[in-house]
């Protein structure tokens, strides 16, 4: 139900980001994708979603802490493909720490990748969906952005403040076919997750269930983990038809964590 859409994804070479690459193209969705690794390494793994999925994918590179670079990629983007129907803003860092240490060249990276890059591709994307009467924006904020947690207030801040601007925009574009919300995961089955349950797997004797939930469990009612997929699968059902009015959500899926 994508063919002929273009979908730019931001943070798109792991995780929660590349796993709605997958999930869009398999619909039939034209990927442009963004990342910080190198060009060799995004160019592979388009290719790779290019055969798979019979589908373009085209790689762009750019560092989100650097604001014209960013919208340097965005016009290539624009201008390759003719305009982004579908855009997810994705790519986002964390840095625990307490206030009064926490470094200010970090927290200011935090605002620009977590938050400013947000506006920066939605405030360039929306004149081509405007142009179309479509639109698709999805944010992935957090539930971080819902509630707060000690020692993460650069993640609480942006967090809540992607949601904030989810809001905004979907009234803006309210009377149009564009729609724009967020998705705020729980703890999520990326590698950096998956490396902590295999630490504690190898350290303990433990099967992988039994590490999983020893390790979620405390923080997750559900004592498991989100799987990508079903987040991307949130992300393809936002997509589509069926949800044109789903707009200025702040759509939870973190096994119960957020009702406690
Ligand atoms: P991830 O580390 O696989 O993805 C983060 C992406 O952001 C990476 O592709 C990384 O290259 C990109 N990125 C980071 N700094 C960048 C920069 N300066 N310039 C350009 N790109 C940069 O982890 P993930 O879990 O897939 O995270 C994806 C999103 O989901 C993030 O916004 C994260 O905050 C959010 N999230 C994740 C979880 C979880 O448990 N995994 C939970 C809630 C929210």
């Amino acid at each position: 139900y994508l063919q002929g859409k273009v979908a730019f994804i931001t943070g798109a070479t792991s995780g929660i980001g590349l796993a709605i690459a997958h999930r869009l193209a398999q619909a039939g969705a034209r990927l442009a994708l963004h990342g910080l690794p190198d060009a060799a390494e995004g160019d592979a793994l388009c290719q790779e979603l290019a055969r798979r999925y019979d589908v373009e994918a085209a790689y762009f590179q750019a560092d989100l802490r650097n604001a014209a670079a960013l919208e340097a990629a965005m016009r290539r983007v624009l201008g390759d493909t003719g305009g982004v129907d579908i855009l997810v803003n994705n790519a986002g860092m964390q840095h625990v720490s307490p206030v009064e240490a926490f470094a200010p060249e970090i927290w200011n990276d935090m605002l620009a990748v977590n938050l400013s890059a947000a506006f920066h591709t939605v405030r360039l994307c929306l004149p081509s969906m405007r142009a179309r009467d479509w639109g698709r924006i999805i944010n992935i904020a957090s539930i971080s952005g819902l509630r707060g947690r000690s020692g993460k207030s650069a993640y609480n801040a942006t967090k809540h403040g992607l949601i904030g601007f989810t809001k905004s925009i979907a009234l803006e574009t309210a009377t149009t076919g564009i729609t724009c919300n967020a998705i705020c995961p729980g703890w999520a089955l990326t590698p950096i997750v998956q490396k902590q349950v295999d630490a504690l797997a190898a350290r303990e004797q433990l099967d992988d269930a039994t590490a999983t939930h020893r390790l979620i469990s405390l923080r997750q009612p559900s004592g498991k983990l989100v799987k990508v997929e079903q987040l991307a699968a949130m992300a393809a059902f936002l997509c589509s038809a069926d949800a044109d009015e789903v707009r200025g959500a702040a759509w939870t899926m973190d096994g119960g964590t957020t009702a406690a």
